[in-house]
């Protein structure tokens, strides 16, 4: 098993969709939907039963926009302040307004959603301003469901192959993707007229203070080959400064999750049991707050629940230690951590991309389009912010959708075969050593570096040294990795992802000279927003060098308007000692 194989094999397809996680799989069924007879081929790393950030399940719907609770214009509100104004409105606004018959769809295929005595959504209050986490009491269905509908819309599934590189036509635009199989590290060449990524975060990008490599938030799987692949293909990715990093249970490094307990009554607590933080939605202002509690000595932060009834905190339990995470009921048990008894300790996350719970990704309009011709993006690793998994589902059914259409209108784009010889030989080339260094060994560097020197606040010093130390990385990545099998080979290949996105990181982050997004991009020689200069977004592309080259977008205008009172709505986000006694 695992042993490296030679073979190249070639087929095509109409919509290529690669990632068979979340937005994957509901974009190639409704790709399918639209058009039966479209040849449409699902591509996964892993097995898409269960893969991705839902793979154990999820515990509910963190921003649905339910009638009756919020409008599309609310939401669309909220989100442009939630992320400091750095949106393009028309694909969240898109979101908003498809997102509930997305929810009546999944429903519709066994997912049960919480509803009230009177039958409606139950829909729980978590964000600063509205209404919009509806929980999932059967949560640990969704793949199963997902899957049912694949086999239903006969997608035709890839398990076990990863992408590596896009191919691309000499018109720019998409001609398909070359891939490894995960067990053999045979070559697969898929043409396609269109193709849409939907290959989740870059979560392995920091180091977790665990310093397990695969001990991350995210799916470990997802270690940002979406991102760099987009990158390599001449794709321009959007405000990528703008990190992910979440408050999560300390040791473990998974939700801790105030959205599940707010509702009930729990909350954020620093070391004294008091509240510190109005709203515990995640954002980058919040993120601040809880670095500026540690700062000044009134850390560790908690999750408290210790003050809630037995009855309430058990309740609580059943969701958490059962649907999304299975594993978190042991870790706390084998801890003697009782959440009746005991506040939860809380830490802060290593930075990672995500568009899901932040706003980097590659960037994409309404139609989820990237920048190349015939390439679509959804979920974590398009530019959508705060897209969370309803996000992942809806504009994987809009990118679906389009692309489908798309390829009626064109036929495969052709590419030079020299691409192919070239990729074969950078895959392998950590093969034909003799030895070398491991590639878990270089992807710890790699990571470790990545805490050193760019895990915010960030100092202009410490991201240029970071460039040197990632130079000489790479140079060892290029010259001395060495794969023993094609499992090996796989975590090489990841390991080059990772670096790709660490210099991006750098990259974008020198770029942005103001501080924006709370911690995410806090800048100390640079601190506070400069809107006069830096309202709009940082675009990211591979440059003539071939390295990230970074120009100015500006923001589209607003659809909705956001008042000059409204603003700064998440930047309120500290209980003074007054408040806090009140
Ligand atoms: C721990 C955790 C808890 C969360 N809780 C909630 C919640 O309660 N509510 C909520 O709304 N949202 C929640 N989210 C967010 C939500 O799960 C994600 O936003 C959403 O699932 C992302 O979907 P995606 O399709 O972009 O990525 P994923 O579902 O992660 O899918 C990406 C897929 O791409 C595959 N892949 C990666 N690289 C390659 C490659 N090179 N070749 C082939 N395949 C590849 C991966 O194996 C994976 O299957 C949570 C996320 C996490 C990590």
């Amino acid at each position: 098993m695992d042993e490296i194989r030679s073979g190249l094999s070639e087929v095509h397809c109409d919509v290529l969709v690669i990632g068979g996680g979340t937005a994957g799989p509901m974009a190639a069924i409704k790709a399918r939907k639209k058009d039966p007879k479209a040849n449409v081929i699902l591509l996964e790393k892993a097995n898409v039963k269960r893969s991705g950030a839902i793979s154990m399940g999820m515990d509910g719907l963190n921003n649905s926009v339910i009638p009756g609770y919020a409008t599309p214009e609310q939401y669309t509100k909220e989100i442009t302040i939630a992320n400091d104004g750095i949106v393009d409105q028309a694909p969240v606004y898109k979101y908003a307004q498809n997102c509930f018959s997305i929810i009546q769809e999944l429903d519709s295929y066994g997912i049960r959603f919480q509803k009230n005595q009177n039958g409606d959504f139950d829909v729980k209050k978590v964000h600063h301003i509205g209404t919009y986490v509806l929980p999932m009491p059967n949560g640990e269905t969704v793949k199963k469901a997902l899957y049912r509908q694949l086999r239903r819309e006969r997608v035709l599934i890839s398990n076990r192959f990863m992408a590596t590189r896009l191919l691309t036509g000499k018109d720019g635009r998409v001609a398909g993707a070359i891939c490894v199989n995960t067990r053999s590290a045979e070559f697969l060449v898929i043409r396609a007229k269109a193709v849409i990524l939907c290959m989740g975060a870059a979560g392995r990008l920091g180091l977790p203070t665990s310093g397990y490599l695969f001990g991350t938030y995210e799916n470990a799987a997802n270690s940002g080959d979406g991102y760099a692949m987009a990158y390599h293909a001449g794709a321009g990715l959007a405000n990528l400064e703008c990190y992910q990093i979440n408050p999560l249970i300390k040791d473990y490094n998974g939700p801790s999750c105030a959205y599940v307990a707010g509702p009930f009554g729990g909350y954020t607590a620093n070391n004294e049991g008091n509240r510190f933080i109005e709203c515990d939605y995640w954002s980058g202002q919040m993120m601040q707050e809880f670095y500026n509690e540690l700062q000044s000595g009134k850390g560790p932060v908690f999750l408290k629940l210790n003050h809630l009834a037995p009855e309430t905190v058990s309740e609580i339990e059943r969701v958490l230690h059962i649907v999304e995470r299975p594993t978190r009921g042991r870790f706390h048990a084998n801890r003697g951590t009782d959440y009746k008894e005991t506040m939860i300790e809380m830490h802060i996350s290593e930075i990672g991309f995500c568009s899901g719970h932040s706003a980097s990704g590659v960037y994409v309009d309404e139609f989820a389009r990237t920048t190349v011709p015939g390439l679509y993006a959804a979920g974590d690793m398009a530019s959508v912010p705060h897209n969370y998994m309803l996000g992942a589902f809806t504009n994987g059914a809009v990118a679906g959708e389009h692309a489908v259409d798309f390829v009626k209108e064109v036929n495969f784009a052709d590419y030079d075969p020299a691409a192919i010889t070239a990729e074969q030989e950078r895959v392998l080339a950590p093969t034909k050593r003799e030895d070398g260094i491991p590639p878990n060994q270089i992807e710890y560097k790699i990571r470790r570096l990545v805490n050193d020197y760019l895990q915010p606040p960030k100092v202009t010093r410490k991201m240029e040294l970071a460039q040197k130390r990632f130079a000489e990385v790479r140079d060892d990545l290029n010259t001395a990795m060495y794969a023993r099998d094609s499992h090996e080979l796989m975590r090489a290949l990841e390991t080059q992802s990772i670096i790709d996105c660490a210099d991006m990181a750098a990259a974008a982050s020198l770029f942005r000279t103001e501080s924006r997004w709370g911690l995410y991009h806090n800048r100390v020689e640079y601190p506070g927003r400069d809107d006069e200069n830096w309202f709009c977004h940082s675009i990211l592309t591979k440059g003539a060098d071939g390295k990230p080259s970074l120009t100015k977008k500006e923001i589209a205008p607003y659809i909705i308007e956001i008042e000059e009172h409204e603003r700064d709505a998440y930047y309120k986000q500290r209980i003074h000692a007054s408040e806090a006694a009140e």
